[in-house]
This record gives structure tokens, C-alpha cells and sequence, in this order.
């Protein structure tokens, strides 16, 4: 067996980071940027208005009160998407909505509730003094020219597109998101809601690791159930990493007598059969074909998701261009505690995390046998438990969030 760094190690160094490519807006949330982006001008463009009101020289309210209020003659009005010739003078506002230019003469804005409109909307009454800028948001207060609004390798959340969009740039370059293929195995797969022969079971590895890739942002290709057959598997691979930049395949890879793929692999690939001391998900065969990354994940549906969780995730995030790999460890209490017994092996346990008064609260999900996925399902996390005689009850637990 090998440790699980070392076998993390050994995938992670053998892909590489896909080529970037100009990425329109629409289509660039979660992915990681090639360049860096500088702001080419002011944000906001203009001096403008916070709230609506009326847009006044603050030195015109000096002293206003709900008691004494000052009394100003407005001269026209001022929509967002609009702007006014008209000065300001001493004495005078005006009307201004939320957006709007500040016009020339003004230098704070009061807001609508603190004032009264009389005469028609040709005067207003002002209730409280303004100092200069109050309520006014000067023009690039948000970027100047030249501030750089992305560095090389941040991923791009809605809130970057939202910034790239309001400097004119609708397209940014990118890391491509990895096209990766997913395919069965097994003789025992069928799919369908029709009653089962005996020994049949249907394939769930397919739909779980298809929804783990999309939610991840991965595209997928959706390659079917294969039988236990070589040649089959053969072609199917084949296949799969003739369009793909990554192919997942789950079952036969273990000490089975029709575990084909990983003879399969062996034969066609530059591949690593690897026993990796961690339970659930102990067989992993990795390698490449024709250049292209093969996970051969194990069969059993819990294995297959923890499998993919620690080897497939991590590659493929490389792929994509990032550089956090891994999920974040936190640590939480086990209020019942994890029992297992030494077996050279790190387990990953299904956990639901409870947050309580601030802290963690990591509890069993269920049952915890490799075939037993609705456990998994509900888990918020899996908790880490080295080697050893487990965590008693109240003691400390690694995990990490994977839902
Ligand atoms: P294998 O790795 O092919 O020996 O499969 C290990 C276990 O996982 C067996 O009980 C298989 O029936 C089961 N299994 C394999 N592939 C799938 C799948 N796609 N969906 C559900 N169970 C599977
Ligand atoms: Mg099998």
C-alpha cells in the first residue's frame, strides 16, 4: 500500500494545466484567469448622487434645522442617465435622483426625506445641514485607470464579471474547463426502472460522478455502462480520450477475475495500479493514455465518490488552473466519538456537521459500508480518521466539507 499524499503526488504531477482561451463573460464564473486585467478607466465615470434629493452647495444648509429650516429656490431636475448644464448657484438645488451627475456648482446632496418640496417643486425646505461630499460618490472611487481589477489565476466570481463588465471587457482569458468523459463497467449494470434478473444491479456511479464533475464546473461526457469484455473496454477508452481531456471510469479495478479495465489500462496506457492505504477506496489505477488522464476509480458507489473526492477532484482543479487544490481541513467535535481499529489505513468517514454555537458538531451519517451510498448522499462532509483506535467521545475530528 502507499500513503494517500503519495499517491496525490503522483496524480497530481502527471497532469497539466490546460491552455487558456478567450472566454466571453456569460461563460467564465468558477474559471481561472490567464491575465491580468488593469482598469482602462474611472469607476464610477462621474461625480454622482447617493441617494435621491437635492443637490446643493452645503455651505447654503449651514445651520438648518427641523426648527429653522433654509429655504432654496431649485432650478430643474436631474434623472440617473441624464446631465445638466445648469450651475448651482448660491441659494438654489436641484432636484437630483440616485445616479444622477452632480451638476457644476454643488457639492453635497441632501437626502429627499430631509427636506420639504413647496411652491409647486419651484422651492424646497431644507431640515439638516450637509458638509461638502456628503451623499456625492466621486468619480473613481471604485477603480482608476491603470488599478488592476484581476491577477493571473483568480477565479472568477460573479462579482469579477460584474467588474470586468462595468470597464467595457466582455471577455477574459481563461483556463479551459476540462471535457471529461465517464463510463461503467460491469456486467452487472443495467439501467432502467424494469425488474432486475438475478445478480443485476443498476448503475448509479455514472449519475453521481456526472453531477460531482458538472457541480465542480467540468464539462462532462456521458459514456455509458461497458460490459466486462476487453475489447469493449478497449474501445471505449479509446474513445473516450480521443474527445476528452480527462476520463473517469468506475468499477474493475480491483483483485476480481473480470476486473478488465485495469488490464486494459495496463495494456494501452502508461499506467500506475495503486492500493492506497485509505478505506473506503483503497484501489486506484491512474495513468495515461494517448496523453489523456485515465482515473480508473473502484467500483462500489461509496468508494467511487471518495475516490474521486481526493484523486479525480484535485487533478482536474490543476487542470483547470487552480491552485488551491484540496478541500480545506477543519476540525470539529465528535460528540459520540468515531470507534475503528488499526489497519494501516486512513479512513474517511460519511459525517453530518452541525454547527453549534459557533463550533462543529461531526456526527456518523449513517451506515459507513463502501456499498451503503445513502449515507454519502446525506453527508455534509467526510471526517478523517488516521490510523489508530478512532476519536473517543467529545474528542477532536479532522474533516472536510464536501456538500
Ligand atoms: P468492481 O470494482 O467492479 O469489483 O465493483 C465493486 C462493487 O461495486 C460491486 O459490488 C459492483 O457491483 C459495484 N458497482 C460497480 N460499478 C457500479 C456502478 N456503476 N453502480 C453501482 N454499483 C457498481
Ligand atoms: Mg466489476
Amino acid at each position: 500500500m502507499i500513503e494517500l499524499g503519495e499517491a496525490q503526488e503522483y496524480v497530481l504531477g502527471r497532469v497539466s494545466v490546460l491552455g487558456a482561451v478567450a472566454t466571453p463573460l456569460r461563460e467564465a464564473c468558477g474559471l481561472v484567469t490567464a491575465e491580468a486585467v488593469a482598469s482602462p478607466e474611472l469607476v464610477p465615470p462621474f461625480a454622482n448622487t447617493a441617494v435621491d434629493g437635492y443637490a446643493v452647495r452645503s455651505i447654503d444648509t449651514t445651520g438648518a434645522t427641523a426648527e429653522l429650516r433654509v429655504e432654496l429656490e431649485v432650478i430643474g431636475t436631474i434623472a440617473a442617465g441624464s446631465a445638466s448644464d445648469a450651475v448651482v448657484g448660491s441659494g438654489q438645488a436641484m432636484r437630483i435622483m440616485t445616479g444622477a451627475p452632480m451638476p457644476a456648482g454643488a457639492d453635497a446632496v441632501v437626502m429627499v426625506e430631509w427636506t420639504e418640496s413647496f411652491d409647486g417643486g419651484g422651492r424646497v425646505a431644507i431640515d439638516r445641514a450637509v458638509a461638502a461630499g456628503d451623499a456625492v460618490r466621486g468619480a473613481g472611487e471604485d477603480l482608476r485607470p491603470g488599478d488592476r481589477v484581476l491577477d493571473v489565476g483568480t477565479v472568477l466570481t460573479p462579482g469579477h464579471l460584474g467588474v470586468l463588465a462595468s470597464i467595457g471587457r466582455y471577455e477574459v482569458s481563461a483556463h479551459r474547463r476540462p471535457k471529461v468523459g465517464v463510463f461503467s463497467t460491469g456486467d452487472e449494470l443495467v439501467e432502467g426502472s424494469a425488474p432486475l434478473a438475478p445478480g443485476q444491479i443498476r448503475d448509479s456511479n455514472r449519475y453521481t460522478l456526472l453531477a460531482l464533475l458538472e457541480r465542480d464546473g467540468f464539462e462532462v461526457v456521458d459514456l455509458g455502462v461497458v460490459v466486462d469484455d476487453e475489447a469493449r473496454i478497449e474501445d471505449a477508452v479509446r474513445r473516450g480520450v480521443a474527445g476528452c481531456d480527462a476520463l473517469l471510469t468506475s468499477g474493475g479495478v480491483s483483485m476480481g477475475d473480470f476486473d478488465y479495465v485495469k488490464a486494459v489500462l495496463d495494456r494501452i496506457g502508461d499506467m500506475r495500479w495503486m492500493q492506497v492505504a485509505i478505506k473506503p477506496a483503497k484501489p486506484l489505477a491512474f495513468g495515461l493514455v494517448d496523453g489523456v488522464a485515465v482515473f480508473g476509480l473502484p467500483g462500489n458507489p461509496v468508494s467511487s465518490m471518495v475516490s474521486f473526492e481526493l484523486f479525480a477532484r484535485p487533478g482536474l482543479r490543476k487542470m483547470m488552473g487552480h491552485s488551491r487544490l484540496h478541500r480545506p481541513r477543519l476540525v470539529g467535535t465528535a460528540p459520540d466519538g468515531f470507534g475503528r481499529r488499526p489497519d494501516d489505513k486512513t479512513h474517511f468517514a460519511r459525517v453530518r456537521v452541525d454547527v453549534v454555537n459557533g463550533r462543529f458538531d461531526v456526527r456518523s451519517a449513517g451506515g459507513q459500508g463502501s456499498h451503503q451510498l445513502t449515507a454519502m448522499a446525506g453527508a455534509d462532509a467526510l471526517a478523517v480518521l488516521p490510523d489508530g483506535d478512532g476519536v473517543a467521545p467529545g474528542g477532536d475530528v479532522e474533516f472536510f466539507l464536501v456538500n
